[in-house]
């Protein structure tokens, strides 16, 4: 069966732009997706409005439409456009291709009642890392106090409508997100006041709910890309396609579902994928859209085309496809074409994510649903706040084998025997066997959300090794003695000293720093005005008791080995300073680590 794909106007070469909803969860981006899917359009076929995979695309005609109150002049040129099914990063981040954006552009969806949220400010990271151009929806005005409903009306219209305390309360809101995009190095600006577009980011305010703003975000979204990307839509025979899912579908085998950019794709097309063993050569079996009618749509039916042109998700089955990665390209050969040259170029798809792993292999492990939701975590990973090294990595569900890889970390580095999964299932018996070996596997599918688990256990790890390590760490301090105070010269040896420098606690081990450095114990108690303390610093005058750790120290004698003159120092070590530097940085002020500089002097440590 044999059906019409929407097809370009014959007179514009441009492709329909593809579109992608990113925000923070709860801010409405399924709402917006569904609002413009579904209102308005009763009659037939929803006014044009086709459901493809894993996309929807809506024709020019029906945009045009919906946004005749806007009385917008403007021809539209683009033959629609398409706008990806799955909101969110997800899908984002799989329209790559080495690195770089395939969606075309992107709606930001903004809870004007919320404002920036984590979320909003991950995915603003990830349109500027991949260069994407967006435009912010400022959702759920309907939200403000007192809002008239006016249903599907251009947000200036509907604006008009509003008492003065809803226009005041939209301005004051307005303004404070504005300042919140300009804290993260973003102008912005309500679209119809903004005269830079390019270099200031447009808001549409709007509601998914009544629908008011949604012509002005289609129009904006159709003009926008058609005034500044004409080159990037010109339709070209080059193909560019992106597999978004791999899929086993009942009476089809292995399926992947891709999003076609731009060229063309036919029924017995030589393709090239890439595979995780490998890139995977062979032939287009089928190339598959939804059935148009959603209402008999069986589930399993799909229409077959002979030819698609971009921009389309589709539906492809061929053999082989087992092993294929979502997230990366899917290369054609053309008779003409060297086949070595093009698994050549769907091998580095894959090795350019894979060569950001750590060479040495310490490192947690990294698994993720596709090849872009991985190249992100790992990009995320690599930044100097977060800075957690990667030893392996892979794609797809965790299985037995990824924890026994992920295991082999635990003898060099207990904290990095983890598996940071990524929006992937994890199997029973992988789960099993982790609990078993001590490997920690923590799962989300948001990406902060990963790192805060693994934060708090890298901090908990931390926590433990500074409490096991805690008799290591010596703090430095230097002690002079206070005349007429020695108590008792020797076994224990007590006195009352001054702190000259540093911080003294109880266990640091004390000796002179004559030159062959006479060691006279450790720390016992620590006594202000007749209190016991653990710890007493700089300027603060103690009672001090010291015990020899051994026979040789318990000899040591005040007015023997040393006298009132002496000072006393802690005895530190390579080992001490390591511990301290590992576990007790934060709690050496700038002074004291200045100290610690001068005792590895005198103690001759390298
Ligand atoms: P997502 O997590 O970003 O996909 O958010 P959803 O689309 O699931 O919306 C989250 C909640 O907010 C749902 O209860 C929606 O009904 C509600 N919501 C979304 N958009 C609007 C809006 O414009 N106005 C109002 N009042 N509620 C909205």
């Amino acid at each position: 069966q044999q059906a019409a794909v929407p097809s370009r106007p014959s007179d514009s070469n441009l492709r329909s732009p593809i579109c992608c909803i990113m925000g923070h969860v709860d801010a409405g981006k399924t709402k917006l997706l569904d609002c413009i899917r579904g209102t308005n359009v009763q009659e037939g076929e929803a006014g044009g409005i086709t459901q493809q995979i894993g996309a929807t695309y809506f024709p020019a005609e029906n945009i045009r439409d919906r946004t005749k109150e806007l009385k917008a002049d403007a021809t539209l040129e683009v033959p629609g456009l398409l706008v990806i099914d799955t909101p969110g990063h997800e899908s984002f981040n799989n329209l790559r291709s080495r690195g770089s954006g395939l969606c075309d552009i992107a709606i930001l969806v903004v809870d004007i009642m919320h404002g920036l949220e984590p979320q909003t400010i991950e995915s603003l990271n990830l349109l500027k890392m991949r260069n994407t151009e967006f435009i912010v929806a400022l959702n759920k005005v309907d939200r403000l106090y007192g809002w008239k409903t006016c249903r599907n009306a251009p947000i200036r219209k509907a604006m008009k409508q509003q008492s003065e305390d809803v226009k005041n309360m939209f301005k004051t809101r307005v303004n404070e997100i504005v300042t919140q995009f300009k804290e993260q190095g973003l102008n912005t600006e309500l679209y119809y006041k903004n005269k830079e577009m390019g270099e200031t980011f447009s808001i549409v305010p709007t509601s998914a709910i009544s629908g008011e703003g949604i012509p002005d975000m289609l129009l904006l979204l159709v003009k926008w890309t058609q005034k500044t990307m004409t080159k990037k839509l010109t339709y070209s025979e080059e193909v560019q396609c992106t597999v978004l899912e791999v899929k086993v579908i009942e009476g089809h085998g292995t399926t992947i579902d891709v999003v076609l950019v731009n060229g063309v794709l036919h029924e017995g097309d030589q393709i090239v994928v890439s595979g995780m063993q490998g890139p995977i050569v062979t032939t287009i079996r089928a190339l598959l859209t939804p059935h148009p009618m959603k209402e008999l749509r069986v589930k399993g039916s799909y229409i077959h085309h002979k030819e698609i042109k971009a921009a389309m998700g589709i539906k492809i089955t061929a053999q082989g496809l087992e092993h294929a990665v979502a997230g990366a390209s899917l290369h054609v050969v053309k008779p003409n074409d060297d086949l070595k040259y093009i698994k050549k170029a769907a091998l580095e798809d894959v090795e350019s994510v894979l060569s950001r792993i750590d060479r040495s292999g310490e490192g947690v492990c990294v698994q993720a649903s596709t090849l872009g939701s991985l190249e992100s975590l790992l990009e995320f990973l690599k930044t100097p706040e977060v800075n957690i090294p990667v030893g392996a990595i892979n794609i797809g569900p965790v299985h037995k084998k990824d924890v026994m890889k992920a295991s082999v970390m635990l003898e060099k580095k207990r904290e990095y025997s983890t598996i940071l999964a990524f929006d992937v299932k994890v199997t029973s018996e992988a789960k099993e066997l982790a609990d078993k070996l001590g490997v920690k596997i923590f799962i989300a599918d948001i990406i902060y959300h990963l790192f805060d688990q693994f934060k708090v256990y890298m901090a908990n790890i931390k926590e433990e090794k500074k409490k096991e390590s805690a008799d290591e760490a010596v703090f430095p301090c230097v002690l002079k003695i206070i005349p007429n105070c020695v108590f008792n010269k020797k076994d224990p040896i007590i006195l009352g000293v001054d702190i000259l420098k540093g911080i003294l606690k109880i266990g640091t081990p004390i000796c002179i720093p004559t030159q062959n450095f006479i060691d006279i114990g450790r720390i016992n108690s620590i006594k202000i005005n007749d209190k016991l303390v653990d710890r007493a610093t700089k300027g603060q005058q103690v009672a001090i008791k010291i015990v020899g750790r051994n026979s040789e120290e318990q000899q040591k004698m005040f007015g023997r080995h040393f006298g009132i003159n002496d000072e006393l120092v802690s005895h530190i070590s390579r080992r001490s300073i390591d511990v301290l530097k590992n576990y007790y940085q934060d709690d050496l002020s700038m002074e004291e680590r200045k100290l610690l500089v001068n005792l590895k002097r005198i103690f001759k440590i390298q």
